[in-house]
């Protein structure tokens, strides 16, 4: 099964395959409420002479041959965001407040087209190809990779492949490095309980806001001051949120935020001092913190050698001036995470910026996912086929 062979049955597919995208696309649905979308895909595998099971609730399995054991397998995400589509698109959202805004719709998309090209090389593709369509990537109850990998999605799999596309890249790039590439996520919830009364009388009350001021400006120090110049960790306060009126001191203040990590030592350093951070201050100002901290997706590692893989076939398909790892790791998270842990695989990212304009991001109201990159993804997907099937069945991995 040679590359050439593989790609060339891509463009037949694309007008047919752009037109699912713009379905899902009108129909969003958010994580673990991917009903239609299960559906949709259900159909579709089927109608190519798939067998795809359930997993994680809305997500599906699938295998090219279902009697032999998988070697490699491919992961998409179905979920789409809680975010209103003001855009004027033939295909806008049909649903208020919900959005493929992240471009998971595009992701689905691409790993349908492989699974039409490969359904269509069945009888050249000796080994077995898993698809996996994830439910639930954007963090509803802790993510569906997380699930399916204890439903045992990944039993018997050799490597795991993944992408994302990302506006901050030109279009036409592909983004990869061995190692960390999206950050471990640690979310707080902090309320600093003072002593509430009359905006007058300060000596009477423990100011919560005041502390909380306090606060804010001292976790800046944990990424300035406790790290080396290469700092590897952003801290954040995205809500902080106390009293009601001007002449009232209240009696707390809440402050939500997130820590991102790469490596396990600096999330430890950071944490503890966190933790500390949070004390002292509130002993410093007289009143209480409780600090609720909560692990979100671990940090996301590709194997060095599925890192490699994936750049090998990037040179190939949009030349090596257009391959490397500017800009990574990246400090959003993602529970692809959990497949990589489990077996070696890799993650890449896909760039889907404009010359010349500033291309609206992933999660912004006017994002859409770039359709010419449904054909450039299953030239990334058909051609780590076509590089590490073989190597694996070498290796003795499979039939
Ligand atoms: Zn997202
Ligand atoms: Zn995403």
């Amino acid at each position: 099964m040679r590359r050439e062979r593989l790609f060339s049955e891509i463009e037949g597919l694309v007008a047919g395959l752009r037109t699912i995208r713009h379905d899902l696309h009108r129909h969003p649905e958010l994580g673990f409420a991917e009903h239609r979308t299960q559906s949709v895909v259900r159909a579709e595998l089927e109608r190519l002479g798939y067998r795809p099971r359930p997993s994680a609730e809305t997500g599906l399995i699938a295998d090219l041959h279902d009697d032999r054991p998988p070697l490699l397998a491919f992961r998409a995400d179905l979920d789409a965001l809680p975010i209103q589509e003001d855009l004027p698109l033939p295909y806008r959202s049909i649903h208020d407040g919900r959005a493929h805004k992240c471009g998971h719709d595009g992701h689905t998309t691409i790993l349908l087209g492989v699974a039409a090209v490969l359904a269509r090389m069945k009888d050249e593709i000796p080994g077995n190809i898993r698809l996996l369509f994830q439910p639930a990537e954007e963090g509803v109850r802790g993510g569906g990779a997380r699930v399916m990998v204890e439903e045992g999605a990944l039993v018997g799999v050799k490597e795991v492949y993944g992408l994302h596309n990302w506006p901050a890249f030109p279009e036409g790039e592909v983004r990869v490095t061995a190692g960390p590439i999206m950050a471990a996520i640690h979310r707080f919830d902090i309320v600093l309980r003072g002593k509430g009364g009359h905006g007058s009388q300060p000596q009477l009350c423990r100011d919560p806001i005041v502390a909380g001021a306090q606060l804010v400006t001292a976790l800046q120090t944990l990424v300035s001051r406790e790290l080396s110049h290469q700092g590897g960790a952003v801290v954040s306060v995205g809500s902080f949120q106390a009293g009601t009126t001007d002449n009232i001191i209240p009696e707390t203040a809440r402050l939500k935020g997130t820590i991102r990590s790469f490596e396990p030592e600096i999330t430890a350093r950071i944490l503890e001092r966190f933790r500390a951070v949070c004390r002292g201050v509130a002993e410093a100002m007289g009143v209480q913190a409780d600090v609720d901290l909560h692990a979100g997706y671990p940090v996301l590692v590709n194997d060095p050698g599925c890192a490699q893989a994936v750049r090998e076939v990037a040179e190939r398909v949009v030349g090596p001036g257009r391959v490397g790892g500017a800009g990574l790791p990246i400090a959003a998270s993602e529970d692809f995470a959990y497949f990589s842990a489990a077996v070696p695989g890799a993650y890449f990212f896909l760039g889907a910026g404009q010359p010349g304009e500033e291309t609206p991001m992933c999660h912004h109201p006017n994002f859409d996912f770039n359709d010419r990159l449904i054909p450039l993804g299953m030239e990334m997907f058909l051609g780590l086929v076509a590089d590490r099937l073989p190597a694996l069945q070498a290796r003795g991995d499979g039939p």
